[in-house]
C-alpha cells in the first residue's frame, strides 16, 4: 500500500469558511466562494471554471485537487443505467460506488467506510478485511464526482443511500457531517429527505441520528425476526438485539415523522420460511414501517444461496398476509458485481501476489470488543 501522502490536498478537504479565507488572501471579493463552490458541486476540473479569471484558476490548479477520488476501475451494467465505480482513496485504500439511473432520480450507492466492522456473513464487504473509516470529504467527493458524470448525460443526482462499503454508523461523525454537506444549498443541495442511510443497528447512535434534525429515511438491516438468528446474521444483534433496536427504529420515526424502512436480504432456507414470515409479522405489525426484501446476490465463499423467484414471491405474499408494507429490490446491477463489496473484493483478488492493497483481517470484531468500537 502507498503511505506517501499526495503532493496536493483535495479541496473538498476545506471548509467553507477556509474556502472563504483562502480566497480572501488572494485578494478576491466575497462572492467568488459562492461561485467556487456551486462549481466545486459539479464536479468539473478547476479549467472548465469559466467564470472564474484565469489567474484564480492556476492558482486553484497549482494549490490543490480537485477531487480527492482518483477512479480505478469502473463496470457498466444494465445496458448502461449503473455504472459502478472503484476509487482509490488516500492511503491507498480502494471504495466503491454504484450510480443507478431510473426513469425519475439518479440514486448514488456511497460507501463510508473501507471494509466494515460488522462482519455479517453474508456481505462481501464484511468477509473482506477493515481498512479504515472515510473521511467526510471523502464521502461528499463520490457524490461530486457522480454528479459530474450525472450532468454531462442531462441528469442531476436526485438520491443518495449509503448502501455501499462499511457501516455508516460506526463513522458517525463523518457521515452525519457529509449528509449535511450534501444538502447545503450551496453545493449539491440533496435534501435529507432524498438520503438514505442503512445500517446494521448501532442502537445508540440511531438514538443520537434522530436528535441531529435531519429528516432522512433510515433503513434497518434486519434479517431475521428471532435474536437467535440474527446473532449469526448480524452479529452486533449481540450487543444489540432485536427490542432494544425496534424500539430505537420507533423512537426515530417519532422523533423525526419518517417512515422507517426494513431490509431483508433473502437468504434461501434460512430466513425466507413461513415462521421468518410470522414472526416478521409480529415484530412489525401495526407500525410506521416499510419492508424491503434483497434477493440474496450470491458472494464468493458465504454459505447462501438465493431463493428462487417463486420464493421471493411466496414471502412477499405471507408478508403482505401479516398485514405489512412489502417491496422486491430490483436487482440492479447483477450482470457484474452488484452486492456491495463485489467489485473490491474482485479487484482485491486480482492484485493479491502483486503488491496490491494490503490489511489486516476483521472477522469475529464483535464476539472479542466492546460494542464502542463501533
Ligand atoms: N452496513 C449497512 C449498509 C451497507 S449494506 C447495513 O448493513 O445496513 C446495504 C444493504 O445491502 C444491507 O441491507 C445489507 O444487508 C445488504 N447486503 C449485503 N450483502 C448483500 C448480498 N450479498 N446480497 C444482497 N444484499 C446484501
Ligand atoms: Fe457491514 Fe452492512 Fe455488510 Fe453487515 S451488511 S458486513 S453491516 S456492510
Amino acid at each position: 500500500m502507498t503511505v506517501d501522502a499526495p503532493a496536493r490536498r483535495a479541496i473538498s478537504e476545506l471548509s467553507a469558511d477556509e474556502l472563504g479565507a483562502w480566497l480572501a488572501e488572494r485578494g478576491e471579493p466575497a462572492y467568488r466562494a459562492r461561485q467556487l463552490r456551486r462549481w466545486l458541486s459539479s464536479g468539473v476540473s478547476f479549467s472548465e471554471m469559466h467564470d472564474l479569471p484565469a489567474g484564480l484558476r492556476a492558482d486553484l490548479e497549482a494549490g490543490f485537487r480537485a477531487n480527492s477520488l482518483e477512479e480505478v476501475r469502473r463496470t457498466e451494467a444494465d445496458r448502461g443505467l449503473t455504472t459502478k465505480l472503484l476509487y482509490r482513496l488516500d492511503g491507498g485504500y480502494t471504495v466503491e460506488a454504484v450510480i443507478m439511473r431510473y426513469a425519475r432520480r439518479s440514486t448514488l450507492c456511497i460507501s463510508s467506510q473501507v471494509g466494515c466492522p460488522v462482519g455479517c456473513p453474508f456481505c462481501a464487504t464484511g468477509q473482506g478485511p477493515f481498512g479504515r473509516n472515510l473521511k467526510a470529504h471523502e464521502i461528499v467527493d463520490q457524490a461530486v464526482d457522480a454528479q459530474r458524470r450525472l450532468l454531462t448525460e442531462g441528469r442531476a443526482l436526485s438520491h443518495v443511500v449509503f448502501m455501499g462499503m462499511g457501516e455508516p454508523l460506526a463513522n458517525y461523525d463523518a457521515v452525519v457531517e457529509s449528509v449535511r454537506r450534501i444538502a447545503d444549498p450551496a453545493g449539491l443541495g440533496i435534501s435529507p429527505r432524498r438520503v438514505t442511510i442503512s445500517t446494521a443497528g448501532l442502537v445508540p447512535r440511531i438514538g443520537r441520528l434522530a436528535a441531529e434534525g435531519l429528516p432522512l429515511t433510515l433503513a434497518i438491516s434486519l434479517h431475521a425476526a428471532r435474536d437467535e438468528l440474527r446473532d449469526v446474521l448480524v452479529p452486533i444483534n449481540r450487543n444489540f438485539p432485536l427490542s432494544d433496536l425496534i424500539a430505537s427504529a420507533d423512537a426515530f420515526g417519532q422523533r423525526t415523522g419518517r417512515r422507517v424502512s426494513y431490509e431483508w436480504v433473502l437468504l434461501a432456507g434460512v430466513n425466507d420460511t413461513e415462521r421468518d414470515a410470522r414472526e416478521l409479522g409480529s415484530l412489525l405489525r401495526g407500525r410506521l414501517a416499510h419492508v424491503n426484501l434483497i434477493p440474496f446476490n450470491p458472494v464468493q465463499e458465504a454459505p447462501y444461496a438465493e431463493p428462487d423467484a417463486y420464493s421471493v414471491r411466496r414471502f412477499a405474499r405471507q408478508l403482505r398476509g401479516e398485514g405489512l408494507n412489502v417491496t422486491v429490490r430490483d436487482t440492479r446491477g447483477r450482470e457484474g458485481d452488484a452486492a456491495c463489496g463485489q467489485l473490491r473484493a474482485r479487484a482485491l483478488a486480482e492484485d493479491a501476489g502483486a503488491g496490491g492493497e494490503k490489511s489486516r483481517g476483521n472477522r469475529g470484531l464483535v464476539s472479542g470488543a466492546s460494542a464502542s468500537t463501533l
